[in-house]
Protein backbone atom coordinates (compact mmCIF):
# COMPACT_ATOMS: atom_id res chain seq x y z
CA UNK A 1 0.00 0.00 0.00
CA UNK A 2 1.57 3.06 -0.83
CA UNK A 3 1.49 6.03 1.53
CA UNK A 4 -0.49 8.21 -0.21
CA UNK A 5 -2.55 8.17 -3.21
CA UNK A 6 -4.41 10.39 -5.85
CA UNK A 7 -7.01 11.23 -7.62
CA UNK A 8 -4.91 9.70 -10.82
CA UNK A 9 -5.16 6.42 -8.87
CA UNK A 10 -8.61 6.65 -7.22
CA UNK A 11 -9.75 7.43 -11.34
CA UNK A 12 -8.17 3.69 -12.13
CA UNK A 13 -8.75 2.40 -8.71
CA UNK A 14 -8.70 -1.53 -9.43
CA UNK A 15 -5.24 -1.27 -11.43
CA UNK A 16 -3.94 1.34 -9.08
CA UNK A 17 -4.28 -1.05 -6.08
CA UNK A 18 -3.95 -4.21 -8.11
CA UNK A 19 -2.62 -7.18 -5.80
CA UNK A 20 -3.84 -5.43 -2.15
CA UNK A 21 -5.12 -7.92 0.03
CA UNK A 22 -7.35 -6.82 1.78
CA UNK A 23 -8.38 -4.54 -0.37
CA UNK A 24 -8.30 -0.88 0.26
CA UNK A 25 -12.37 0.42 1.25
CA UNK A 26 -11.53 3.40 3.75
CA UNK A 27 -9.27 6.91 3.08
CA UNK A 28 -8.53 10.29 4.55
CA UNK A 29 -9.40 12.85 2.03
CA UNK A 30 -6.69 16.11 2.17
CA UNK A 31 -4.85 18.46 1.77
CA UNK A 32 -2.19 17.75 2.10
CA UNK A 33 -2.81 14.20 3.71
CA UNK A 34 0.81 12.58 4.56
CA UNK A 35 0.61 13.69 7.96
CA UNK A 36 -2.98 11.99 9.08
CA UNK A 37 -2.51 9.31 11.52
CA UNK A 38 -6.05 7.52 10.85
CA UNK A 39 -4.18 5.31 8.68
CA UNK A 40 -2.24 4.03 12.01
CA UNK A 41 -5.95 3.67 14.33
CA UNK A 42 -8.25 2.53 11.79
CA UNK A 43 -6.40 -0.53 10.10
CA UNK A 44 -5.41 -2.35 13.05
CA UNK A 45 -8.79 -1.93 14.18
CA UNK A 46 -10.03 -3.58 10.78
CA UNK A 47 -7.73 -6.33 11.15
CA UNK A 48 -8.61 -7.00 14.76
CA UNK A 49 -12.52 -6.97 13.68
CA UNK A 50 -11.72 -9.45 10.92
CA UNK A 51 -13.13 -6.63 8.32
CA UNK A 52 -11.63 -7.49 5.22
CA UNK A 53 -10.82 -3.59 4.06
CA UNK A 54 -8.07 -1.05 4.64
CA UNK A 55 -7.82 2.51 5.21
CA UNK A 56 -5.52 4.79 2.89
CA UNK A 57 -4.32 8.58 2.62
CA UNK A 58 -5.86 10.41 -0.71
CA UNK A 59 -4.41 13.15 -1.35
CA UNK A 60 -7.37 15.54 -2.93
CA UNK A 61 -7.07 19.62 -3.40
CA UNK A 62 -9.95 21.59 -3.16
CA UNK A 63 -10.55 21.53 -7.14
CA UNK A 64 -10.68 18.24 -7.00
CA UNK A 65 -12.71 16.97 -4.00
CA UNK A 66 -16.55 16.76 -6.04
CA UNK A 67 -14.89 14.37 -8.70
CA UNK A 68 -13.12 12.15 -6.42
CA UNK A 69 -16.58 11.66 -3.80
CA UNK A 70 -18.55 10.47 -6.89
CA UNK A 71 -15.78 8.00 -7.97
CA UNK A 72 -16.16 6.14 -4.29
CA UNK A 73 -19.22 3.80 -5.34
CA UNK A 74 -17.31 2.50 -7.89
CA UNK A 75 -13.85 2.15 -6.61
CA UNK A 76 -16.26 -0.35 -4.01
CA UNK A 77 -15.65 2.25 -0.83
CA UNK A 78 -17.29 1.82 2.20
CA UNK A 79 -16.93 5.58 3.27
CA UNK A 80 -14.08 8.24 3.96
CA UNK A 81 -13.34 10.74 6.22
CA UNK A 82 -12.42 13.90 5.41
CA UNK A 83 -9.65 16.76 6.50
CA UNK A 84 -8.23 20.02 6.27
CA UNK A 85 -9.46 21.93 3.77
CA UNK A 86 -12.10 19.67 2.80
CA UNK A 87 -14.47 19.56 5.94
CA UNK A 88 -16.95 22.60 4.73
CA UNK A 89 -16.55 22.25 1.18
CA UNK A 90 -17.62 18.70 1.09
CA UNK A 91 -21.27 18.99 2.26
CA UNK A 92 -22.14 20.44 -1.05
CA UNK A 93 -21.27 17.26 -2.79
CA UNK A 94 -23.20 14.55 -0.47
CA UNK A 95 -26.78 13.09 -1.31
CA UNK A 96 -27.78 13.77 2.66
CA UNK A 97 -25.82 15.22 5.73
CA UNK A 98 -26.98 14.35 8.89
CA UNK A 99 -28.46 16.66 10.94
CA UNK A 100 -25.76 16.94 13.85
CA UNK A 101 -23.68 17.61 10.75
CA UNK A 102 -25.59 20.44 9.67
CA UNK A 103 -26.18 22.08 12.52
CA UNK A 104 -22.36 22.11 12.81
CA UNK A 105 -21.78 23.46 9.15
CA UNK A 106 -18.83 20.69 8.58
CA UNK A 107 -18.57 17.31 8.20
CA UNK A 108 -15.75 14.49 8.59
CA UNK A 109 -16.97 11.21 7.99
CA UNK A 110 -18.94 10.52 4.87
CA UNK A 111 -20.48 6.91 4.28
CA UNK A 112 -21.21 5.19 0.99
CA UNK A 113 -24.79 3.41 0.75
CA UNK A 114 -25.00 2.13 -3.00
CA UNK A 115 -24.52 5.28 -4.86
CA UNK A 116 -25.76 7.34 -2.48
CA UNK A 117 -23.26 9.19 0.08
CA UNK A 118 -24.54 10.40 3.25
CA UNK A 119 -22.13 12.74 5.52
CA UNK A 120 -21.97 12.99 9.50
CA UNK A 121 -19.49 15.30 11.89
CA UNK A 122 -17.53 13.32 14.49
CA UNK A 123 -15.02 15.88 15.61
CA UNK A 124 -17.88 17.29 18.22
CA UNK A 125 -18.73 14.25 19.58
CA UNK A 126 -15.28 13.08 20.12
CA UNK A 127 -14.81 15.68 21.72
CA UNK A 128 -17.34 15.44 24.44
CA UNK A 129 -16.23 12.02 24.80
CA UNK A 130 -12.48 13.06 25.11
CA UNK A 131 -13.45 15.47 27.82
CA UNK A 132 -15.05 13.13 29.60
CA UNK A 133 -12.38 10.18 29.55
CA UNK A 134 -9.83 12.98 30.26
CA UNK A 135 -11.46 15.04 33.00
CA UNK A 136 -14.07 12.20 34.46
CA UNK A 137 -16.57 15.60 33.90
CA UNK A 138 -19.39 16.24 30.90
CA UNK A 139 -18.67 18.89 29.34
CA UNK A 140 -22.95 19.92 29.99
CA UNK A 141 -21.96 20.63 33.82
CA UNK A 142 -19.36 23.32 32.82
CA UNK A 143 -17.96 26.67 31.99
CA UNK A 144 -16.15 26.37 29.00
CA UNK A 145 -14.00 29.11 27.00
CA UNK A 146 -13.27 27.73 23.41
CA UNK A 147 -10.08 29.74 21.88
CA UNK A 148 -10.25 29.35 18.28
CA UNK A 149 -14.14 29.09 18.06
CA UNK A 150 -14.29 30.69 14.37
CA UNK A 151 -11.60 28.05 12.96
CA UNK A 152 -13.35 24.60 11.66
CA UNK A 153 -12.62 22.60 14.60
CA UNK A 154 -13.30 25.92 17.37
CA UNK A 155 -16.77 25.90 15.11
CA UNK A 156 -17.69 22.02 15.77
CA UNK A 157 -16.67 22.12 19.27
CA UNK A 158 -18.63 25.05 20.51
CA UNK A 159 -21.56 23.95 18.86
CA UNK A 160 -21.64 20.65 20.47
CA UNK A 161 -21.34 22.58 23.52
CA UNK A 162 -24.61 24.62 22.96
CA UNK A 163 -26.09 21.02 21.69
CA UNK A 164 -24.74 19.81 25.39
CA UNK A 165 -26.23 22.85 26.86
CA UNK A 166 -22.82 23.75 29.30
CA UNK A 167 -23.27 26.07 31.96
CA UNK A 168 -21.32 28.90 30.18
CA UNK A 169 -19.41 29.03 26.90
CA UNK A 170 -16.64 32.00 25.88
CA UNK A 171 -16.10 32.53 22.26
CA UNK A 172 -12.64 33.43 21.55
CA UNK A 173 -11.14 34.18 18.04
CA UNK A 174 -8.09 36.28 16.50
CA UNK A 175 -10.89 37.37 14.39
CA UNK A 176 -13.59 38.36 16.31
CA UNK A 177 -16.21 38.89 13.90
CA UNK A 178 -16.33 35.15 13.54
CA UNK A 179 -16.60 34.67 17.18
CA UNK A 180 -19.46 37.33 17.46
CA UNK A 181 -21.25 35.65 14.26
CA UNK A 182 -21.02 32.21 15.97
CA UNK A 183 -22.36 33.70 19.48
CA UNK A 184 -25.72 34.99 17.09
CA UNK A 185 -26.27 31.51 15.58
CA UNK A 186 -25.85 30.31 19.27
CA UNK A 187 -28.17 32.09 21.41
CA UNK A 188 -31.35 29.99 20.88
CA UNK A 189 -29.32 27.46 22.87
CA UNK A 190 -28.53 29.63 25.92
CA UNK A 191 -32.49 30.97 26.25
CA UNK A 192 -33.23 27.82 28.09
CA UNK A 193 -34.59 27.74 32.08
CA UNK A 194 -30.86 27.36 33.07
CA UNK A 195 -29.61 30.54 35.47
CA UNK A 196 -25.86 32.03 35.72
CA UNK A 197 -25.59 34.65 38.33
CA UNK A 198 -25.06 38.08 36.67
CA UNK A 199 -22.98 36.81 33.81
CA UNK A 200 -24.13 36.44 30.41
CA UNK A 201 -23.81 31.87 29.78
CA UNK A 202 -22.73 33.09 26.09
CA UNK A 203 -20.33 35.70 25.20
CA UNK A 204 -18.17 36.42 22.24
CA UNK A 205 -15.10 37.90 23.35
CA UNK A 206 -12.32 40.04 21.99
CA UNK A 207 -8.67 38.50 22.02
CA UNK A 208 -7.81 41.05 24.38
CA UNK A 209 -6.19 40.04 27.56
CA UNK A 210 -8.17 41.76 30.22
CA UNK A 211 -11.22 40.70 28.58
CA UNK A 212 -9.57 36.78 28.68
CA UNK A 213 -8.66 37.33 32.32
CA UNK A 214 -12.50 38.40 32.90
CA UNK A 215 -13.42 35.21 31.67
CA UNK A 216 -11.23 33.13 32.07
CA UNK A 217 -12.11 33.71 36.60
CA UNK A 218 -15.76 32.28 34.99
CA UNK A 219 -14.24 29.84 33.28
CA UNK A 220 -14.08 25.43 34.22
CA UNK A 221 -12.61 24.07 31.03
CA UNK A 222 -10.50 26.22 28.03
CA UNK A 223 -10.42 24.41 24.88
CA UNK A 224 -7.65 25.47 22.35
CA UNK A 225 -8.77 24.79 18.87
CA UNK A 226 -6.68 27.42 17.06
CA UNK A 227 -3.82 25.87 14.91
CA UNK A 228 -1.26 27.98 17.07
CA UNK A 229 0.75 25.18 19.10
CA UNK A 230 1.43 23.00 16.16
CA UNK A 231 4.71 24.34 14.91
CA UNK A 232 7.63 24.05 17.66
CA UNK A 233 8.38 27.14 17.59
CA UNK A 234 4.74 28.88 18.22
CA UNK A 235 4.56 30.65 21.24
CA UNK A 236 1.96 29.87 24.16
CA UNK A 237 -1.23 30.71 22.80
CA UNK A 238 -2.45 32.20 26.01
CA UNK A 239 -0.06 34.46 28.38
CA UNK A 240 1.22 32.12 31.53
CA UNK A 241 -0.49 34.81 33.82
CA UNK A 242 -4.04 34.51 32.73
CA UNK A 243 -3.51 30.48 33.68
CA UNK A 244 -4.93 29.48 37.03
CA UNK A 245 -4.63 26.37 39.23
CA UNK A 246 -8.10 25.79 39.07
CA UNK A 247 -8.22 25.41 35.26
CA UNK A 248 -8.73 22.36 33.18
CA UNK A 249 -7.10 23.02 30.06
CA UNK A 250 -7.51 20.90 26.85
CA UNK A 251 -5.26 21.27 24.23
CA UNK A 252 -6.80 20.03 20.35
CA UNK A 253 -3.53 19.49 19.09
CA UNK A 254 -1.98 16.14 19.04
CA UNK A 255 1.04 16.41 17.28
CA UNK A 256 2.70 17.64 20.26
CA UNK A 257 2.48 15.68 23.53
CA UNK A 258 2.91 19.11 25.47
CA UNK A 259 2.40 22.48 23.75
CA UNK A 260 4.04 25.43 25.09
CA UNK A 261 -0.27 26.29 26.82
CA UNK A 262 -0.16 22.55 28.49
CA UNK A 263 3.20 23.22 29.76
CA UNK A 264 2.68 26.56 31.36
CA UNK A 265 -1.05 24.99 32.64
CA UNK A 266 0.82 21.69 34.23
CA UNK A 267 3.34 23.85 35.51
CA UNK A 268 1.10 26.11 37.73
CA UNK A 269 -0.90 22.71 38.91
CA UNK A 270 -3.68 22.91 36.20
CA UNK A 271 -5.29 19.75 34.91
CA UNK A 272 -4.27 19.49 31.17
CA UNK A 273 -4.64 16.78 28.48
CA UNK A 274 -3.73 17.09 24.49
CA UNK A 275 -6.10 16.48 21.47
CA UNK A 276 -4.96 12.99 20.95
CA UNK A 277 -8.15 11.50 22.22
CA UNK A 278 -10.01 13.67 20.82
CA UNK A 279 -8.62 12.03 17.63
CA UNK A 280 -8.60 8.48 19.10
CA UNK A 281 -12.64 9.34 19.46
CA UNK A 282 -13.75 11.06 16.35
CA UNK A 283 -12.00 7.64 14.71
CA UNK A 284 -14.01 5.72 16.81
CA UNK A 285 -17.54 7.02 16.44
CA UNK A 286 -16.41 7.21 12.37
CA UNK A 287 -16.15 3.48 12.64
CA UNK A 288 -19.14 2.31 14.55
CA UNK A 289 -21.36 4.54 12.00
CA UNK A 290 -19.00 3.30 8.58
CA UNK A 291 -19.60 -0.58 10.50
CA UNK A 292 -22.74 -0.28 12.82
CA UNK A 293 -20.85 -1.97 15.56
CA UNK A 294 -18.26 -0.95 18.48
CA UNK A 295 -15.13 0.26 17.74
CA UNK A 296 -11.96 -1.70 19.50
CA UNK A 297 -10.58 1.15 21.22
CA UNK A 298 -7.75 -0.18 22.73
CA UNK A 299 -6.34 -1.07 19.26
CA UNK A 300 -6.96 2.23 18.21
CA UNK A 301 -5.47 3.93 21.13
CA UNK A 302 -2.43 1.85 20.53
CA UNK A 303 -2.26 2.21 16.74
CA UNK A 304 -1.97 6.06 17.31
CA UNK A 305 1.35 5.43 19.64
P1 LIG B 1 -8.85 26.24 10.80
O1 LIG B 1 -10.25 26.05 10.35
O2 LIG B 1 -7.82 26.71 9.84
O3 LIG B 1 -8.91 27.27 12.05
C1 LIG B 1 -7.74 27.79 12.63
C2 LIG B 1 -8.13 28.62 13.86
O4 LIG B 1 -6.91 28.99 14.53
C3 LIG B 1 -8.85 29.92 13.53
O5 LIG B 1 -9.76 30.19 14.55
C4 LIG B 1 -7.69 30.96 13.55
O6 LIG B 1 -8.13 32.28 13.83
C5 LIG B 1 -6.88 30.41 14.69
N1 LIG B 1 -5.47 30.81 14.71
C6 LIG B 1 -4.50 30.42 13.86
N2 LIG B 1 -3.32 30.94 14.25
C7 LIG B 1 -3.56 31.67 15.38
C8 LIG B 1 -2.73 32.44 16.25
N3 LIG B 1 -1.42 32.57 16.04
N4 LIG B 1 -3.30 33.01 17.32
C9 LIG B 1 -4.62 32.89 17.54
N5 LIG B 1 -5.47 32.18 16.76
C10 LIG B 1 -4.92 31.58 15.68
O7 LIG B 1 -8.25 24.89 11.40
P2 LIG B 1 -9.04 23.69 12.16
O8 LIG B 1 -9.34 22.61 11.21
O9 LIG B 1 -10.15 24.27 12.94
O10 LIG B 1 -7.88 23.17 13.14
C11 LIG B 1 -7.54 23.91 14.28
C12 LIG B 1 -6.81 23.05 15.27
O11 LIG B 1 -7.64 21.98 15.71
C13 LIG B 1 -5.55 22.42 14.71
O12 LIG B 1 -4.52 22.57 15.66
C14 LIG B 1 -5.90 20.95 14.57
O13 LIG B 1 -4.78 20.11 14.79
C15 LIG B 1 -6.92 20.78 15.67
N6 LIG B 1 -7.84 19.65 15.43
C16 LIG B 1 -7.73 18.55 16.22
C17 LIG B 1 -8.57 17.47 16.04
C18 LIG B 1 -8.43 16.26 16.92
O14 LIG B 1 -9.07 15.25 16.61
N7 LIG B 1 -7.67 16.34 17.97
C19 LIG B 1 -9.55 17.49 15.04
C20 LIG B 1 -9.65 18.64 14.24
C21 LIG B 1 -8.77 19.71 14.44
P3 LIG B 1 -8.64 33.27 12.66
O15 LIG B 1 -10.09 32.93 12.44
O16 LIG B 1 -8.44 34.62 13.22
O17 LIG B 1 -7.78 32.97 11.47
Amino acid sequence: MKDVYTLEDLRHWDTATAGEVPPIRLAVFGDPAAHSRSPQMHNPALEACGIPARYCRLHIRPEELGEALRLLPRAGFLGTNVTIPHKTAVMEHLDRVDEHARKIGALNTVVVEGECLIGFNTDGPGLLRAIRAEFSVDLRDLRVLVLGAGGGAGRAIAVQCALENCVRLALVNRTFDKARQLAVELEPYFKGPRVFGPVPRLEAVPWEEADLALQIANTDLIINATSCGMKRTDPSVLPPSLLQANLMVYDTIYTAQRTPLLENAEAIGARVANGRSMLLYQGALAFEIWFNRPAPLEVMRAGLG
